[in-house]
């Protein structure tokens, strides 16, 4: 098989675990393909963002401090990660590389006080071209052959959306191709930085936080992958947060479409664009554990088998958001009262997650993220409130749980047990929204019922026998 295999940063946090990987990667090397993807060493990226934020706050000494511990790490665990010393040495001295030319680039952002979307990215990207150079290095350690490519060196062309770029997937598939294919006939190992490509004046562009999935997904549909592997730390999606629910189950099989609400419901998160590039060639996605490789994980295919199917598959959970109750007799028959809602909401830059109306017309109601809840309703209340709306109610820690499964498509029936159910457990329901899809059916309640009510669905769908 030729197979895409994406590890993430919990995978690559030390060297025993990064030693871990590559002997993976060499073992399954030896009967299939394989092309690696990375993403930083744990917890890089956000480092490389709180140095950002010193630069833009001024705090010169802060930054440099903080490039100091992140080259000590990444030297740390090349020393120990690679035994043979010429190997060592050269990984040694690729890293000096690529960390003084971040060290120069940290220099200039401070001069200049300010960070661009555009030399962000660039800073950003550092993560992976450092990540990239270790795993590759502890592959030739291990006596596979190997080369380490960014995903610009890679052939990922996108355009020019610095923080949350698309690939242009036309030339990006004839340059991956031709950059990927004479290694693989070579029996040499790409490891390519996941996140990051380039636009086509060469400008480093990133897909956004997590893009390493979405790399992983680009590259496997560029050479014709027939699987792609997305590993991290947990043995594939669940039927619930095994946090909250002790008898949560690995869903051994899901569709695209159920797999995209899942990894927008956050149950294990996966960037949600990830999917795109594997629909059209159909090619089966499997979520797995580096650290449990006997565990095939969770399969994402176009079509799962029959005997995986169910009414619902899993009840997931976006906790601590806030809800919002716009009321108004004169919001009843006039056209544009949503539009104008949300429109105004949109302007003040407020995500909406969730929106019910009720027939009468007479209420809106939405939930929004935590974070949000005070500028958005200030927002109404400057704008709106007195003309438009006449009373605003806001509830502060609300939950939304949700149940995913195309089973539920022309299920008679499951609204009634999920209602019974957590009426059952004395679980108030604040407000319900389900899209025509029926892929997707999403309630509110009070945080402090949320554990409760998700136990409840959890066990009144029977999600804990396989
Ligand atoms: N390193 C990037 C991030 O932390 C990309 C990724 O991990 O997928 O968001
Ligand atoms: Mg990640």
């Amino acid at each position: 098989m030729r197979i895409v295999v994406k590890f993430g940063g919990t995978s690559l946090a030390t060297a025993k675990q990064i030693r871990e990987v590559a002997k993976f990667i060499h073992n399954t090397s030896k009967n299939n393909q394989v092309i690696v993807v990375c993403s930083a060493i744990n917890d890089v990226t956000d480092q490389l963002l709180d140095i950002s934020g010193h630069i833009q706050k001024a705090n010169k000494d802060a930054a440099k401090a903080k490039l100091a511990k992140l080259k000590r790490q990444h030297y740390q665990i090349a020393r120990d990660s690679v035994m043979g010393s010429k190997t060592r040495k050269q990984l040694l001295q690729k890293l000096d590389l690529d960390l003084s030319e971040l060290e120069g680039l940290l220099h200039g952002l401070s001069l200049l006080g300010e960070v661009t979307p555009r030399s962000l990215d660039y800073l950003i990207s550092f993560g992976e071209r450092l990540s990239i150079q270790i795993v590759s290095a502890v592959l030739i350690d291990m006596k596979s052959r190997s080369v380490a490519l960014t995903g610009k060196e890679a052939g990922i062309v996108t355009d020019s959306n610095f923080g949350s770029s698309k690939p242009l997937m036309d030339t990006t598939r004839l340059r991956v191709l031709s950059k990927i294919e004479p290694l693989l006939t070579k029996k040499i190992i790409p490891v390519i930085g996941g996140f990051a490509g380039a636009d086509q004046h060469g400008h480093i562009t990133t897909f956004g936080r997590g893009g390493s999935d979405y790399t992983a997904t680009i590259i496997a549909s560029c050479v014709k992958a027939d699987e792609v592997w997305l590993m991290s730390d947990v043995d594939g999606l669940m039927t619930a947060d095994p946090k909250m629910v002790k008898d949560a189950k690995v869903i051994p099989e899901v569709s695209y479409v159920e797999a995209m609400e899942m990894a927008l419901f956050g149950a294990k998160q996966i960037h949600p664009r990830s999917f795109e590039p594997l629909l059209s060639k159909k090619i089966p996605m499997r979520i797995r554990n580096s650290f449990n490789v006997d565990n095939l994980g969770t399969l994402v295919t176009a079509n799962p088998s029959e005997d995986t199917m169910r009414t619902v598959k899993c009840v997931s959970v976006i906790r601590h958001n806030g809800l919002i109750d716009m009321r108004g007799g004169s919001m009843v028959g006039a056209p544009g009262t949503a539009a104008t809602i949300f429109s105004t909401l949109a302007k003040a830059g407020i995500n909406i997650m969730m929106i019910s109306q009720s027939p009468s017309e007479s209420s809106i109601t939405i939930v929004v993220k935590k974070q949000d809840l005070d500028k958005a309703v200030n927002t109404l209340e400057m704008n709106l409130l007195g003309k438009m709306i006449k009373k605003i109610d806001v509830t502060t820690d609300v939950s939304i749980i949700a149940l995913i499964g195309s089973g539920m498509r022309g299920t008679v029936g499951v609204a009634s047990k999920v209602f019974g159910a957590a009426a059952r457990n004395g679980v108030n329901v604040v407000m319900i929204a389900q899209g025509s899809s029926e892929l997707n059916l999403a309630f509110v309640v009070k945080d402090s019922d949320c554990q409760a009510a998700v136990q409840a669905l959890h066990d009144e769908f029977e999600l804990a026998s396989n």
